[in-house]
């Protein structure tokens, strides 16, 4: 089977732990900004939290568009990273991701808006008062989801 890494910054493991607490109970979450930095490594260095428009539950989560595509926009300015996938927490689940997350990623890469062939769902929980999280990669080629390696900073 592949092995595909994937670092998180500190400063994106902070933003989003901060996220979760201040949800509670609630899913929240965002898109994941990042680069590829060797063949089958990459480097989560933002997310956004798209709280904006209030569409969330215990058990799901419907982002909002503005705060993601500002960011964007100020990476792509910066060049500092590039639209690479989604994250949101499961506060009252495992770090597996429900037939409704694949369905939206297998959605994303079928979307042309998005013009991404790969991309990273990234599931999130507090897990005895510290931040826990698991990465997963869907390819348009690909039939499987590989579970991503977590690769120290
Ligand atoms: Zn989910």
């Amino acid at each position: 089977m592949t092995k595909i890494n994937f670092k998180v910054t500190p400063e994106v493991e902070t933003k989003i732990e901060r996220a979760l607490r201040k949800s509670g109970d609630f899913e929240t979450g965002g898109i994941l900004i990042g680069k590829k930095i060797e063949d089958k490594s990459f480097e989560i260095v933002d997310v956004s939290v798209s709280d904006e428009d209030n569409k969330y539950s215990i058990t799901s989560f419907i982002r909002g568009i503005k705060k993601s595509d500002m960011l964007l926009r100020k990476h792509y300015k910066r060049k500092s990273g590039y639209y690479i996938g989604e994250w949101h927490s499961h506060p009252k689940f495992s770090l597996s991701p429900s037939c409704q997350d694949i369905a939206t990623m297998i959605g994303i890469l079928a979307d042309d808006n998005y013009g991404v062939t790969f991309n990273i769902l990234m599931i999130t929980k507090m897990n005895n008062n510290k931040l826990d999280y698991q990465g997963y990669f869907f390819h348009k080629n690909l039939n499987e989801i590989i579970v991503l390696e977590r690769s120290e900073m």
